[in-house]
């Protein structure tokens, strides 16, 4: 999971700092879940909200997205987070670090992929609480309408392109993967 804006960082233009615009990889918009690697980041989790369900997938120990301790800025477990958080990069950062793409079109490439999520919702009826994660969107309901449908593609080609890869499935890094996976 992210890399989301330490919360006592200066405001510059740092990857924290879109981050801190952004927090898809924490809010449930590119991921269902976090794995967890050990006891001891379960209990450092936990110490930050008791009430966060520590669910079992594959063995190991998940909690679900939305993340509860992001505050829609950054992490408020920015020192204590998960391994899987603090080791994972999206494409985007990715590409800002390869002078790619300059910070300012990383702002406007993120507000794009905000509201096209948004578009998303006013379409597409979800679960109370379900994450609008592109691992659900793969599942867009049958009963979807074409214009609905024309904005899942939409939000999902500009999520996958600048945020996920072009597959969303195959692991680009080891946190990515356990994320997506549960691996
Ligand atoms: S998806 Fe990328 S830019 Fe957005 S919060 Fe996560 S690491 Fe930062
Ligand atoms: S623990 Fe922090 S970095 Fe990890 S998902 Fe939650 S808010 Fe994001």
């Amino acid at each position: 999971m992210p890399r989301p804006r330490k919360l006592e960082e200066p405001d510059t233009d740092t990857p924290g700092d879109l981050c801190s615009r952004c927090g898809m990889c924490c809010n449930g918009t590119l991921y269902n879940y976090v794995t967890l690697r050990s006891q001891e980041e379960v209990d450092a989790l936990l110490k930050y909200d008791p009430a966060i369900p520590i669910i079992t997938r594959s063995e190991q120990p998940t909690f679900d997205e939305p993340c509860r301790l992001h505050d829609g800025t950054g992490c408020t477990a920015y020192r204590d987070r998960p391994d899987t958080c603090s080791r994972y990069t999206c494409e985007l950062l990715r590409a800002v670090d390869r002078d790619e793409v300059t910070d300012v079109e990383a702002r406007l490439i993120i507000e794009e992929a905000r509201a096209l999520v948004e578009n998303v919702r006013e379409y597409v009826e979800l679960e109370p609480g379900r994450p609008l994660a592109v691992s659900t969107w793969l599942s867009l309901p049958g009963s979807a309408t074409p214009e609905a449908r024309q904005a899942w593609e939409r939000a999902l080609l500009h999520l996958r392109r600048h945020f996920l890869g072009p597959d969303p499935d195959a692991p680009k890094v080891d946190a990515a993967a356990a994320i997506a996976t549960g691996d």
